[in-house]
């Protein structure tokens, strides 16, 4: 209304001077007045219009919104330009808050998904932010974890200096596992943040334990018969060098000696060829029920050594198994070995195979004094022995039953161990049948 009485003003102003000035007679300068009226009207309802228009074009700007192709073209060419210019400016503001939105978006992806625990912190080491693996490993366990006094000391030293530190931690909850603490310290004004990071290092700290363990067993294994021998070297060319049957009794216990570190040297090779492979499962079809009957053929001294009667009972419908004889064998021997090592003198020992699942299943039981419950979970570990004197006076070397594991593992069969003390034990081998290779699957 306003707007119409602005710009019809000047007009009628005009119109009036020259009413005055009797220039104009006062009818045609009503008629022209209605005209410039109506006029003034349009005009100004035109001008509001586009000025409406340029607004929304504002208001979808600052929204970041699409814009409305006829909502942004005003009625007025002399408007025209502008509202280009401020479509195009809208079009870009739009398409780089589309760009921002999906960045965030990945971003917020990648720090959920990391596989390490990720824990963000303000400068008085408040946690203002977690992923999905920080909650899963610590959940409300995270405070506790934070008082670590070597981590809290570490994050002290980050927000000091404003540099990285890392630190290793054994944190106890929410059950113990070692872990990797990378810290860094965001320092952008006018906040700093820490970021945290925990890595699990427990397996690989375990791992880097028993590699450390399994180089101090294996020196301490081969050292100790390697000191008898230089003890009886020694001892041979000095105070037995005239001793003709002292002579012969250290010969007979060099030779053993050397034996047991030849016995050792064998084992240790065989497990490391074993593990070269372990990751590719054997192609090979073997026959159990052909198999087994020659393994125990080779067993007969060994069985008579110790008067033990050996039954093997095959089941009629034995299907093939995907394995490698020469390792399957390898299995069998250990097995029946430690059957005849540590089963009753005068004893029997039962060699058994039948169909079981997608597969067939073979087992070695004496009856022996057996294996106390505590050290099953245990016996499959490198040197690992429930009686050390005994196994060494029989000739052990402690890694039999971590080769029979290795090599069930490279199978992607399952061994399974079952003792009652007094009652003796039985060693189980599963393995896949060749026919079901492509279903095969544990029992
Ligand atoms: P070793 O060379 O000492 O026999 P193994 O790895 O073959 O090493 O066996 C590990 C330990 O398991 C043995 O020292 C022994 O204590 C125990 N063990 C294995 N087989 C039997 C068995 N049939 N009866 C009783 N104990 C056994």
């Amino acid at each position: 209304m306003w707007l119409a009485l602005c710009l019809g003003l000047p007009p009628v102003v005009v119109l009036l001077a020259l009413v005055l000035t009797q220039s104009l007679s006062i009818g045609p300068a009503l008629a022209a007045a209605a005209v410039i009226a109506l006029f003034a009207g349009i005009a100004a309802w035109l001008l509001l219009a586009d000025l409406d228009r340029l607004a929304a074009i504002l208001d979808r700007m600052g929204a970041g919104a699409a814009l409305r192709p006829r909502e942004s073209q005003p009625l007025l060419p002399f408007f025209r330009p502008l509202a280009a210019q401020l479509a195009h400016f809208a079009r870009r503001g739009a398409a780089e808050a589309a760009r921002l939105a999906e960045r965030r978006g990945i971003d917020e992806t990648i720090v959920e998904r990391l596989p390490d625990a990720l824990l963000i912190l303000d400068t008085k080491q408040t946690v203002i932010r977690t992923n999905t693996a920080a909650r899963a490993a610590f959940g409300a366990e995270i405070p506790a974890v934070l008082r670590h006094p070597e981590l809290r000391g570490a994050i002290g030293r980050a927000l000091a200096s404003g540099t990285a530190e890392t630190v290793d931690v054994t944190i106890p909850v929410p059950t113990e596992r070692t872990v990797r603490a990378s810290i860094l310290s965001l320092n952008h004004a006018p906040s700093s943040h820490i970021v945290l990071v925990l890595s699990d290092r427990t397996r690989e700290h375990a791992i880097e334990r028993m590699r450390a363990d399994f180089v101090a067993n294996a020196s301490h294994e081969l050292r100790t018969p390697l000191a008898s021998l230089i003890g009886f070297i020694e001892t041979l060319r000095g105070p037995a060098s005239d001793d003709p049957p002292a002579q012969r009794r250290f010969l007979g216990i060099m030779a053993s000696e050397a034996a047991r570190m030849q016995r050792l040297i064998d084992d240790l090779l065989s497990l490391s060829r074993i593990e070269l492979v372990e990751h590719q499962p054997p192609t090979g079809a073997v026959d159990l029920a052909v198999l087994l009957p020659r393994i125990t053929a080779g067993f007969e001294p060994r069985l008579a050594e110790r008067h033990i009667q050996l039954s093997l009972r095959l089941a009629p419908n034995l299907p093939q198994v995907i394995a490698d004889a020469d390792q399957i064998t390898q299995v069998v021997q250990n097995l029946l070995d430690n059957a005849v090592k540590y089963g009753r003198e005068k004893g029997t020992i039962r060699l058994t195979a039948e169909a079981h699942g997608a597969g067939a299943s073979f087992a070695v039981t004496d009856d022996g004094p057996g294996i106390p419950r505590q050290h099953l979970p245990r016996l499959t570990e490198r040197f690992y022995r429930v009686d050390k004197g005994r196994s060494r006076a029989i000739g052990g070397t402690g890694l039999g039953l971590a080769i029979v594991k290795h090599i069930v593992n490279r199978h992607r069969g399952q061994l399974t161990i079952e003792s009652t003390e007094g009652n003796g034990s039985t060693f189980r081998v599963w393995l896949p049948a060749a026919a079901a290779k492509a279903r095969g699957s544990a029992p």
